[in-house]
């Protein structure tokens, strides 16, 4: 576990630090992010229109699946499928069984002013709690799993209506902000559960709805049909400011936060656990990410940034913890067991067949950016 009490570098533009995956500083003591940072080109708007035409053309019940988690991007996506681009919409929500109240009253505004139908996803309690218990002690990490169940429940709520097209409110703002561990693969995942020797095949296969799914059968299954294609609307239009998104959702949506400036994930209450636990394993986590992020597009200065970061504690257990790790059946004599978790341990737990898929994307994106030059 690194030492965050001891003075650590930190970039001296953003608010990387040197335990940062393959960081580097330069003499200025700029982060590697900083100085390779290459300007955002939006895919374009024109695309976008056009998948939405196609999407319409297929004359099903609803044009788009949106999955609402009540938080700001994903009301944002909600706003534009809806009242800009006039799209037949159903969104969803997965109940992680952290959903926050702030989260629910989001949601049921959403639905209310949009007028859509929505469904709220739920997996097995029992087995649910079981499975995030496990994977919290085993792997410090509670943030996988569940991001698994939830596009396992995204893609079979999309294909029980054939719905041609599902929209995330992934924003290029969260980009950077992951660990180093491949945390949302299904071979590893099942190899840590099936490790505690606690869970019935079946009980691992329910959960997941997709047991068997990679990343190349995934992208198989949407070129041919059976899956919905999967599109990120951020990626396709000009760089909104995380401010103009909140304001736009504040007076079209009537989207409420929790009153802090540039708060993100409030829409899980246990994101500050997890937040804190990502802290203490690898000595960063996702708001100096985010930060950064921010910091590098010019939404905010660098003063401004270290002054919300700091108010923020990431290094402090957050006043729930107690509730969190009660909700899982866990006490605090299970806090050591849970920030004794080695980085990358499962990494050679991973699909192999999502390691190669990952180095061919790699290879894409430099394919990409050479013909853009
Ligand atoms: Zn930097």
């Amino acid at each position: 576990m690194p030492n965050i009490q001891t003075t650590v570098k930190t970039c001296s533009k953003c608010l990387i630090n040197q335990h940062y995956p393959k960081i580097h500083f330069d003499e200025q003591g700029q982060c590697s992010l900083c100085s390779d940072q290459k300007t955002f080109h939006p895919l374009g708007e024109e695309k976008l229109k056009a998948i939405f035409e196609t999407a319409r053309k297929k004359q099903a019940v609803y044009d788009a699946l949106v999955p609402l988690s009540g938080g700001k991007d994903s009301t944002y996506i909600l706003f534009l499928a809806v009242k800009v681009y006039g799209l037949k919409v159903l969104a969803m929500t997965y109940n992680n069984g952290f959903l926050s109240e702030l989260a629910k009253d989001n949601i049921r505004q959403a639905i209310s002013i949009t007028g859509v139908d929505h469904v709220f996803c739920f997996s097995d309690k029992q087995v649910q709690q079981k499975i995030y218990r496990e994977m919290l002690l085993a792997s410090g990490d509670l943030c996988g799993v569940c991001d698994i169940a939830t596009k396992a429940h995204i893609l079979k709520t999309a294909s029980e209506h054939a719905i041609p097209i599902i929209l995330y409110g992934t924003s290029p703002l969260e980009e950077d902000s992951f660990v180093p561990d491949t945390i949302q693969d299904l071979r590893r995942l099942k190899f840590i559960l099936r490790q505690s020797k606690q869970f019935k095949r079946r009980e691992i296969n329910d959960f997941l709805i997709f047991p068997r799914l990679n990343n190349f059968s995934l992208s198989y299954r949407k070129m041919t049909g059976r899956f919905a294609r999967e599109v990120r609307p951020f990626f396709y239009l000009d760089n909104q400011s995380d401010a103009a998104i909140g304001e736009i959702v504040n007076r079209e949506m009537n989207w409420k936060d929790d009153g802090r400036t540039y708060s993100r994930h409030l829409d899980c209450v246990a994101e500050p656990f997890t937040n804190y636990l990502r802290n203490q394993i690898y000595g960063y986590e996702r708001r100096r990410c985010q930060f950064s992020n921010m910091i590098r597009k010019n939404e905010l200065s660098r003063d401004e940034a270290l002054k919300l970061f700091e108010l923020d504690r990431v290094d402090h257990l957050p006043g729930n913890y107690r509730q969190i790790l009660q909700q899982l059946n866990c006490t605090d004599d299970d806090l050591p067991k849970i920030l004794a978790y080695q980085a990358m341990q499962f990494e050679n737990k991973v699909s192999r067949m999502n390691q190669l898929f990952a180095v061919l994307m790699q290879v894409k994106r430099k394919l990409r950016t050479l013909q853009h030059r």
